[in-house]
């Protein structure tokens, strides 16, 4: 069991500065949770070296826009035949809300895609809020089981789906850090934020809840 206990510290990526910097929209934040990291960056989630990236996927598995063409597009059309056959094999309905599978990460520098299918914002009174709690959670699960080290999520909902980031972010932080704190074989959990403006909400959230 990892411990619980927590430290932050706060650089910048290339010029390791004490302090977030945009330097070639590069900005990374780190909080040690037990003996593992959640760290904050900014960037494009098809160029990071992880593991496993989350995709955002939607319940077909078919690909879609967002961040899910972006991993189609960037790892090639055999990621799409294997989310093909796990629709036929596993879940021929379609993925539930909340849920996880994975595939290989095929041309992406990432070893693994883990595809999870986040609630669309309805207002808040439809459950959202566990539904996004459960993505967040049976992808580190997932990655567990299959003995994966690093995994990186996007922020899951907030596009298409409508869900506020603000939220959202107290979600994603408050699941990894949880997850993190009863479970010591992952080594860095990234959440990877497109805009400048979504990475700065997720570290004020992140700064209110370590
Ligand atoms: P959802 O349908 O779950 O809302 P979206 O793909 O529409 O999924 O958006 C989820 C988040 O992913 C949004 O914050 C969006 O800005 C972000 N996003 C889109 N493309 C990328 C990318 N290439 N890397 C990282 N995040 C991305």
């Amino acid at each position: 069991m990892a411990s619980g206990s927590t430290s932050s510290v706060l650089h910048c990526g290339r010029c390791s500065h004490k302090y977030i910097c945009f330097l070639k929209s590069v900005a990374v934040m780190e909080f040690k949770v037990g003996k593992a990291v959640l760290q904050l960056t900014c960037g494009d989630i098809t160029e990071i070296e992880a593991d496993a990236i989350v995709n955002a996927a939607n319940s077909s598995l078919m690909g879609g826009g967002g961040v899910d063409g972006a991993i189609h597009r960037a790892g090639g059309p055999k990621i799409l035949e294997e989310c093909k056959r796990i629709r036929e094999t596993e879940w021929p309905d379609g993925l539930p809300t909340g849920k996880a599978v994975i595939t290989s990460g095929r041309n992406l520098k990432a070893k693994h895609v883990i595809h999870a299918v986040g609630p669309v914002w309805h207002g808040g009174f439809q459950g959202e809020a566990e539904l996004l709690k459960q993505v967040y959670r049976n992808s580190l699960k997932l990655a567990v089981a299959r003995g994966l080290k690093v995994v990186a999520f996007p922020s899951i909902s907030t596009g298409a789906y409508g869900y506020p980031i603000e939220a959202a972010s107290i979600i994603a932080i408050n699941t990894t850090k949880a997850f993190l704190e009863n479970e010591d074989s992952l080594e860095r959990v990234i959440h990877v934020l497109f805009s400048e403006r979504d990475f700065r909400i997720y570290v004020g959230t992140a700064s209110s809840i370590f």
